[in-house]
Order: structure tokens, then C-alpha cells, then sequence
């Protein structure tokens, strides 16, 4: 993409690759904290939840206080997020007039492209994937997967639509409960394609605009970046913009770029989203094939665990009850 900017910006030298994986293992987690360097955090992060879970019923008042932690978290950013139509605004009113109109024909080109690559990775790479490591039908897939692609496209959020997926896996697909209840919500947490699609799109764009080469080790910067923020990511709307700074931030871009793209998120997040969960569910039935715990017979059958035949009784209720509850809390 060619871009004329009027702006003066100039960047900060992009981390080589080496030194990235290098200083990935922090000397100082409290200093990793105070300057917010997110790789060095995020391996911390799993090094303590590790012992956590080693030291055992011990460490349960931290654990609970960490979640209590995250919620609040949580709660502070819906805050700050409820302000941000009015920064959207004063970000993109700034940017239209240092940048000019052709801003809105790029990102144009953005979403195109972004949608473009979504959809390619939805019916390309990941039924590929579907037929290659399991043998299932795409077509039969990708028509069962539908209720849980609607809800998260309407909702934006893959815990959100935990409960429609594994009903979709398990009751229409006929993937074993055993596996569906752990590769369901550990996909919603960590597997996030989508996202990261989003992610490595938004930054070269970014780049673009901004005038900056990345050159080689900055797209491989790109796509590793993209993957661990993409991990990140929390599934809830909005958060992969979050969590596309650090992307950014790794190949020396001004964070404000995102204010840029922030505009158009809404209706890509959900897109996007639908991409994460359909990649949940194809991980689902090739984990559950390889481990023999789909029932063929019901995957084949199109008409298997349609709504009309559900026919849930009290306790069943009760239990998805709690689950959406639980997952909306979260
Ligand atoms: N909304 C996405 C999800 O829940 C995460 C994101 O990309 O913002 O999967």
C-alpha cells in the first residue's frame, strides 16, 4: 500500500528477533511490571501460576485474589472502553486532518483486506486442517458449527459463546463430553486465530501508514508477536485491540496508531470472533477423533441435536445457567 503522509513521526529501533526471545525471561519482574513489557509479564505469569498450582490447597486465598484481581481489572477496562466512542472521534478527526480523506480509503482497504483474509482462513486453512487431520466433512461442519458462529458474531465474545459451542460439538457433532469440557473453554481462552489475523493485519497496516519499513525480522516480529498477543487475548469484545500494542509496540510503532483502526473494530471483533470459535471446534473434532470419542453416526446425521430436539430437563437448565452466569462474571 502506497501511503502519502504528511506527519512527522519517527520510530523507535525495532527489538531484534534474538534479543525478543532473549528477553523473554525477565531479571526483574517487578521493573518487567513498572515499564509493562508483556512478554517478560506473561512468563512470569505462567511461572507463578505453575508453582501456584504445585504448592496446591495452600495457595487457594491467592489464587482467589488474583481473580478477584483480574475481575476488577476487567470492571476498569469496560470503563475506560465506555469513553471510547468519544476518543474514537478526537483520534480519528486528529487523523483525517494530518493524514487527509485518503485515510478512509485505506481503511477500506483494511477491512477488505482483514475480511478477505479472515474468510480465507475460515474456509480454507481451517477446513483444510479439518479434512486433513480428521477425515470430517467440511460441509457437515461448517452447518453444525452455525449457531455458535451466529452467537458469536452477535455477541463478539468466545466465553460468551462457550455454552452454544460445546452444545454444538458435542450434541450435533458428537464429540465426547470428556474432550469437548476441555478443549471448548481452553480454546476460548488461549486459541484465538481470528484475533491473531487481526493482529498482524492492523500492525502492517499501521506500518503502512506511518511510513515505516518493517523488512524481514520485523514481519517474522509480526507474526510471533501476533500469536503470543493473540494468546493474550482474553475472550471478551474489544480486547484483541488491546493487546495489539504490545504487537506494535515490539516493532517500535507509536501506539496511537491503533487509534486509527479503532473506529471499524467493532464489526471486524465480530468476525473475527466467529473465526476463533470455528477454530475451536475444529481443534474439538480432531482431538476427538484422533482419541476416538466422536460418535460418527451422529456427525453424519444433519439432522442430529437440532434445536427442535432439545429437550432440556431442570437440572441441565440449571447447569447452563450457571455457565453463561459464570461466563459473562468472567
Ligand atoms: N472478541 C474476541 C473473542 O472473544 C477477542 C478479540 O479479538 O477481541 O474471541
Amino acid at each position: 500500500m502506497e501511503l502519502q503522509s504528511t506527519s512527522q513521526f519517527s520510530t523507535n529501533a525495532a527489538t531484534p528477533l534474538t534479543d525478543v526471545f532473549i528477553n523473554i525471561i525477565p531479571t526483574n519482574p517487578v521493573k518487567a511490571m513498572a515499564n509493562g513489557d508483556m512478554l517478560p509479564l506473561i512468563f512470569f505469569s505462567i511461572l507463578t501460576g505453575i508453582s501456584l498450582l504445585m504448592v496446591g490447597r495452600k495457595a487457594a486465598p491467592l489464587i482467589e485474589g488474583v481473580e478477584v484481581a483480574n475481575e476488577v481489572m476487567m470492571k476498569m477496562v469496560n470503563i475506560i472502553m465506555s469513553i471510547a466512542p468519544y476518543a474514537v472521534f478526537a483520534l480519528i478527526a486528529k487523523a483525517m486532518a494530518e493524514l487527509g480523506l485518503e485515510l478512509l480509503t485505506q481503511l477500506a482497504g483494511y477491512v477488505l483486506v482483514l475480511v478477505a483474509a479472515l474468510l480465507l482462513h475460515l474456509f480454507g486453512t481451517l477446513m483444510f486442517l479439518l479434512k486433513l487431520f480428521s477425515g470430517l466433512s467440511p460441509k457437515m461442519f461448517l452447518q453444525k458449527i452455525r449457531d455458535a458462529q451466529v452467537f458469536a458474531f452477535s455477541t463478539a465474545s468466545s466465553n460468551a459463546t462457550i455454552p452454544v459451542t460445546l452444545r454444538s460439538v458435542t450434541k450435533r457433532m458428537g464429540v465426547d463430553n470428556s474432550v469437548a469440557s476441555f478443549t471448548v473453554p481452553f480454546g476460548a481462552t488461549i486459541n484465538m486465530d481470528g484475533t491473531a489475523i487481526m493482529q498482524g493485519v492492523a500492525t502492517v497496516f499501521i506500518a503502512n501508514v506511518y511510513g515505516v519499513e518493517l523488512g524481514l525480522s520485523g514481519y517474522l516480529t509480526v507474526i510471533l508477536m501476533s500469536v503470543l498477543a493473540s494468546i493474550g487475548t482474553a475472550g471478551v469484545p474489544g480486547v484483541g485491540l488491546i493487546m495489539l500494542s504490545m504487537v506494535v509496540v515490539q516493532v517500535g510503532l507509536p501506539v496511537e496508531g491503533i487509534g486509527l483502526i479503532l473506529g471499524v473494530d467493532r464489526l471486524l471483533d465480530m468476525i473475527r470472533t466467529s473465526v476463533n470459535v470455528t477454530g475451536d471446534a475444529v481443534v474439538t473434532c480432531v482431538v476427538a477423533k484422533s482419541e476416538k470419542e466422536l460418535d460418527m453416526s451422529v456427525f453424519r446425521d444433519s439432522k442430529a441435536g437440532e434445536v427442535e430436539e432439545l429437550d432440556i430437563d431442570e437440572e441441565e437448565e440449571e447447569e447452563l445457567a450457571e455457565i453463561i452466569h459464570k461466563t459473562e462474571e468472567g
